[in-house]
């Protein structure tokens, strides 16, 4: 039958062929051989043939059968009203039962059925078994109680034990067909075995006439189920079918210590088997679940291996170590990276206690900080220090989740911890270096603007501010007031005291004229010994007092300090509309000429 599976033309035929040849076959054993038949394969045929059918062969699978249950009934010779009804019922069970097995299966595969599907499965063979007896009850030849259960026990165990045997096979031939083979020799040879032994069992056990002895064979039965699932189930009890049945051969009893007559001794064991089959059923189907679960776990737990992997895998790559606590127990769970962040021998122990000898302060850094976040429903993250044996101090990054149960108590805290000791050390080098940058452009730019000997704003400098002071002059129209300074013969103490002193006098000059000064104006070196001093928003007569003021202050502090006293020449000038540095400055100088040709020591103003 499974030669031509899936060609749909020549499927139907197969089955026809298939059907009559196993019901003759039982027939003959039955009328010829004078047995007991206790199962009905026909009908095993007709449901398979029918839940396999594809779509379109259905009606063609029910016709092929209608087909061969005329031939068979009318070789077997019975009436047309018998024949009628004989067929009907033939053709009614299978499609009861596998309209009812569409139902419960549905899309699934047979081996993804549950505890539940395969009870729906057995009771609806039963009913289907039964309602065909019921419709052949009328036409059979004696019409009484043991006419009608033995149809129904004989075809609903046909079926229930012929079905899966069948699909068995046929997937088999599939595979074969297919080019799947798989290597199931030493399986299949104990498998084989396994069932010889069963039916030696059972031709045993239904010869021994003292004690009934069939729970020996429930029990091998139980140990087949657990070893081989469903289809141990249903070989073993074909086994113990067909052994009941060849010792009936010969109009014997098929159980022998039963006083029945053969045929009523048959429906106890047919009522047997349907025991059999009934428990061992959904036993194999909570063993399936059972395989089915153990396998997803399986499944999971490889996956779970290598997220874990990959998980230590990015720790190692990232220094980031894994860490959780609980709080009711104070255990701890540490990753290995975890030990390695903390300085510790990752081969040291799972727990690496309380911490608090690491902790610099005792522990009570981290802890507080564990404890002030325990509330927390965000992630939270913070900083602490550890001091691990032998080596510095490093700083710690936590970033910490908490874990609350349904009573909202915390019960867990998740953490990964990362070094930042380096990070830190770099901010901090980089701090440094910012600030000294910082001084050095600073320097750079005083000393660029400054007169090294005195300390006051160099030429540039002095230029640039009395420009801005004219612009804003240029702007509001406020006064910008410049005087000008020249030490009166300095070239007598350079000459008399040496170059040294000389540059002492500068400085003391400076400080002189810095004392005089407010603190918006402006001093300025821009020659040898010749000084400017710029007085924003001075008036005319304010800034001759200053001149005035400057050329006492040096004549009588020069002197201090054992230095040789020196006198100036001032000049002083305002600006007026139309002045530029160069203009102010040139007009300054005259003034300050003026002076020296009026004596020095004495302030002039320019023309
Ligand atoms: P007077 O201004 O009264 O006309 O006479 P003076 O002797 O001061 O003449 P002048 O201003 O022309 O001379 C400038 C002298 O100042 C020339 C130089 O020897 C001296 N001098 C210039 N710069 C420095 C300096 O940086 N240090 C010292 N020690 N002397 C300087
Ligand atoms: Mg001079
Ligand atoms: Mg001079």
């Amino acid at each position: 039958m499974g030669a031509t599976l899936g060609k749909g033309s020549r499927f139907p035929w197969e089955v026809a062929l298939i059907w009559i040849v196993s019901a003759i076959g039982s027939v003959l054993l039955r009328d010829q051989g004078h047995a007991v038949m206790l199962l009905w394969l026909p009908s095993a045929v007709a449901v398979c043939a029918l839940y396999r059918a594809k779509r379109g062969e259905r009606l063609p699978v029910i016709a092929a059968l209608l087909v061969a249950n005329l031939i068979f009934n009318f070789w077997y010779g019975l009436t047309p009203l018998a024949l009628l009804g004989y067929t009907v019922a033939n053709i009614v069970e299978p499609l009861l039962a596998v309209a009812i097995a569409h139902r419960v299966i549905g899309k699934r595969k047979l081996e993804s059925l549950r505890l539940r599907d395969t009870v729906f499965l057995f009771a609806g063979i039963v009913f289907a078994s039964f309602s065909a007896a019921i419709i052949a009850l009328p036409f059979g030849p004696h019409r009484d109680w043991v006419q009608f259960v033995w149809w129904g026990f004989s075809t609903s165990l046909g079926t229930a034990v012929g079905a899966p045997i069948l699909f068995y096979l046929m997937d088999w031939i599939t595979r074969r067909r297919a080019g799947k083979k798989r290597d199931v020799g030493p399986l299949l040879i104990w498998f084989g075995i396994s069932m010889l032994t069963m039916f030696a069992l059972s031709w045993f056990v239904l010869g021994f006439d003292l004690v009934p002895l069939a729970p020996v064979v429930m029990s091998a039965l139980v140990l087949i189920v657990a070893r081989y699932g469903q289809i141990g189930a249903s070989v073993s009890i074909f086994m113990f079918g067909v052994a009941g049945t060849l010792r009936s051969v010969g109009g014997e009893t098929p159980v022998a210590y039963l006083q029945f007559p053969p045929f009523e001794a048959g429906i106890a064991l047919q009522l047997l088997m349907m025991l059999m089959m009934a428990t061992s059923l959904p036993l194999a189907a909570l063993l399936l679940d059972n395989d089915r679960l153990a396998m997803r776990l399986k499944a999971r737990n490889a996956r779970m291996r290598e997220n874990l992997l990959m998980l230590n895998m990015a720790e190692e790559v990232g220094r980031i170590g894994r860490w959780h606590y609980n709080p009711r127990t104070g255990e701890q769970d540490w990753s290995r990276q975890m030990y390695l962040i903390n300085g510790l021998d990752p081969t040291l122990g799972r727990d690496p206690g309380d911490l608090t000898s690491m902790l610099p302060d005792g522990g009570a850094e981290l802890f507080g900080l564990l404890a002030h976040h325990s509330k927390d429903r965000a992630r939270y993250s913070f900083e602490y220090r550890v001091c691990p044996p032998q080596a510095d101090e490093r700083i710690l990054r936590m970033y910490a989740t908490n874990e609350f149960n349904e009573a909202g108590d915390l019960t867990g805290m998740f953490g990964v911890v990362m070094d930042v000791t380096e990070h830190h050390q770099r901010q901090e080098a980089l701090d440094r270096e910012r600030t000294r940058a910082m001084r050095l452009a600073a320097e750079a730019q005083y000393l660029a603007h400054t007169d090294p000997l005195t300390g006051l704003a160099n030429r540039r400098r002095t230029i640039t501010q009395l420009q801005k002071c004219i612009h804003r002059s240029q702007e509001d129209g406020r006064p910008t007031a410049l005087i000008s300074f020249d030490i009166d013969h300095f070239k007598r103490v350079n000459d008399t005291s040496g170059h040294q002193m000389g540059d002492d006098v500068l400085v003391r000059i400076a400080d002189i004229a810095r004392a005089q000064a407010r603190a918006s104006d402006l001093i300025g070196r821009i020659g040898g010994e010749e000084f400017v001093w710029i007085l924003p928003g001075a008036g005319q007569e304010e800034t001759r007092a200053a001149a005035e003021r400057l050329r006492q202050a040096i004549e009588q502090e020069s002197s201090q300090g054992g230095l040789p006293q020196v006198t100036a020449s001032v000049g002083y000038t305002m600006w007026r509309e139309g002045d530029d540095a160069n203009s102010l400055l040139a007009r300054v100088d005259a003034a300050l000429y003026d002076a020296k040709e009026a004596g020095r020591n004495n302030v002039q103003q320019a023309a």
